[in-house]
């Protein structure tokens, strides 16, 4: 954590509107301010609009706090991604990341999907809609660019369950929610297994679950940085 390249991140450097919410993360010698953000209700309209892009100049919420932020709260809701424009911010960025133990964490600023292919049927929840599961076709694979919270350019293409991931976020960031994507009939029925859904989800969130949840997201987002002496998953 004394590496010269190491990703500075001083108190001076963070948000100076003041944040009721805010909490302070210590990591090494750096401390980190963040909130755990409230998730809008789903029928919130900024969830079905277009978000705005993020302006780096005169940015909605510090990048750095945003990143955390936004880390910490799809961590605290148990999800694997989360965008803006579900904690009420009508900004283009998402985070993902947590599910496994060789994932890492990504934020993305203004992300744009380069090229995608293939096509994929699988199951979906979404940290708006508690206890819905919905069957959704979607690409494979799929190129994003966007900028990291350094406004560094980014590139990479994504398969799999991180594929999914990116782009159903991706979705959000364009006012589009999982519940447009499959027939009227399905959506009734999942919506029917949502009671039932929700009990056995409270069930599996037991101490363990969330002990184990935690693990994993703590070294996917710490020991990632230390590894590659930077700053945690702030790049
Ligand atoms: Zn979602």
């Amino acid at each position: 954590m004394n590496n010269e390249n190491q990703f500075e991140l001083k108190i001076s450097d963070v948000p100076k509107i003041e944040r009721p919410n805010k909490r302070l993360k210590i990591v090494g010698s750096n401390t980190f301010e963040y909130e755990i953000f409230k998730l809008v209700d789903e029928t919130d309209p900024i969830l079905s609009e277009p978000a705005q892009a993020y302006d780096f100049d005169n940015p909605i919420i510090e990048p750095a706090y945003l990143v955390l932020s936004l880390i910490e709260t799809m961590r605290k809701k148990f999800g694997i991604g989360i965008a803006a424009p579900q904690v009420g911010l009508s900004t283009r960025v998402v985070a993902l990341g947590g599910f496994d133990d060789r994932s890492p964490s990504y934020v993305m600023f203004n992300p744009i999907i380069l090229e995608s292919s293939g096509e994929v049927v699988m199951k979906e929840g979404c940290l708006s809609y508690p206890g819905l599961f919905l069957n959704v076709k979607r690409e494979s694979t799929v190129k994003v660019a966007w900028f990291d919270a350094a406004q560094k350019p980014q590139e990479r293409e994504f398969t799999g369950l991180t594929a999914r991931i990116v782009l159903h976020e991706l979705d959000h960031l364009d006012g589009v929610c999982f519940t447009r994507l499959v027939p009227k009939v399905s959506l009734d029925i999942a919506k029917g297994k949502v009671k039932a859904n929700l009990k056995k989800l409270k069930k599996q969130n037991d101490a363990e679950r969330k002990k184990e949840l935690m693990a994993t997201a703590m070294k996917n987002l710490y020991l990632e940085g230390l590894k590659n002496k930077q700053a945690p998953d702030l790049l």
